[in-house]
């Protein structure tokens, strides 16, 4: 699943080729539950015409700013893909949206396990507001992610990757993150010491930017995978330290990266590293 540098990296990359700006001339919905609201119906006639002043990022949404104070929002979820292509290209089996250009462009939304979800609406907020802060932003202090943790009894890992606690973090660069800042996926929240937030506080965004360098994480070639717009791939696989490096050595102390489940979510640790046991606390909670 695409998270906040892949989907900042698909931002990028249709920045690049000139959508912003652009207007969209027309839409054609071949799988009507990809669109989240209106009707498919609906979503046709009001989209037509719309003029792009600004694509975005928010969480793992992107988000088409247009000049009537609608917006545009596509969530790709697990496998969605954008294809940026000309509008002469045949239809794929998979492109269930079809958004048109001025110039001939087509923007095609490709999902083989049809979870992504595209919204038109005159009120965003009632969705992205729901989110937690942004990781990279300016306003993200530790001071903010201490009281944020503080106040939860919930182990870290599906805290992390709940949207609505921080926004943009999914299986990837949580693991990644606990591993920088040394500290266990079962851990609760509420349990850190003020080290601890420092370390994370700090390793959320060094991850996150390290996967933004490399133009985002693909683990492979396969159609699940992530790919931006052009069909490229990401470079951050090569920088990864735990995620999907079961039994290989831990960059840090050579013992080799485990594979736990952690809420129902495949997890990746260096068990030396990352220890449960905290001095008095002792939680057992695995
Ligand atoms: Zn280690």
């Amino acid at each position: 699943m695409p998270e906040l540098p892949e989907v900042q990296t698909i931002v990028g990359d249709l920045k690049a080729a000139g959508i912003e700006g652009n207007v969209i001339t027309g839409a054609k919905v071949f799988w009507t539950r990809t669109i989240a609201e209106p009707s498919a119906g609906a979503f046709c006639r009001r989209i037509k015409g719309q003029k792009i002043s600004a694509i975005r990022r928010r969480g793992k949404f992107i988000v088409f700013d247009f000049k009537k104070g609608n917006n545009l929002l596509m969530h790709l979820r697990m496998s969605g893909r954008l294809h940026l292509i000309s509008g002469e290209s045949p239809r794929k089996k998979h492109e269930h949206v079809i958004l048109s250009f001025r110039g001939g462009k087509q923007l095609r939304f490709h999902d083989t396990r049809k979870f992504g979800r595209i919204y038109l609406t005159t009120d965003a907020d009632r969705i992205l507001g729901r989110l937690g802060p942004e990781p990279l932003a300016d306003g993200f202090t530790r001071k903010i992610l201490a009281r944020r943790l503080g106040r939860r009894r919930r182990q870290l890992k599906p805290l992390l990757l709940d949207q609505t606690f921080i926004a943009g973090l999914g299986n990837i660069y949580v693991d990644e993150a606990l591993w920088e800042s040394r500290i266990h996926p079962c851990r609760l929240a509420a349990s850190l010491t003020g080290p601890e937030i420092r370390a994370l506080h700090q390793a959320i965004p060094r991850v996150l930017k390290r996967g933004l360098k490399n133009l985002g994480t693909s683990l492979g070639t396969g159609k699940a995978n992530f790919y931006s717009i052009a069909r490229h791939q990401g470079r951050n696989r090569d920088e990864l330290k735990v995620f999907r490096r079961t039994g290989r050595p831990c960059p840090r102390c050579r013992t080799k990266i485990q594979r736990i489940i952690v809420a129902q979510r495949s997890t990746h640790i260096c068990a030396n590293c990352q220890v449960l046991e905290t001095q008095g606390s002792g939680s057992q909670n695995s």
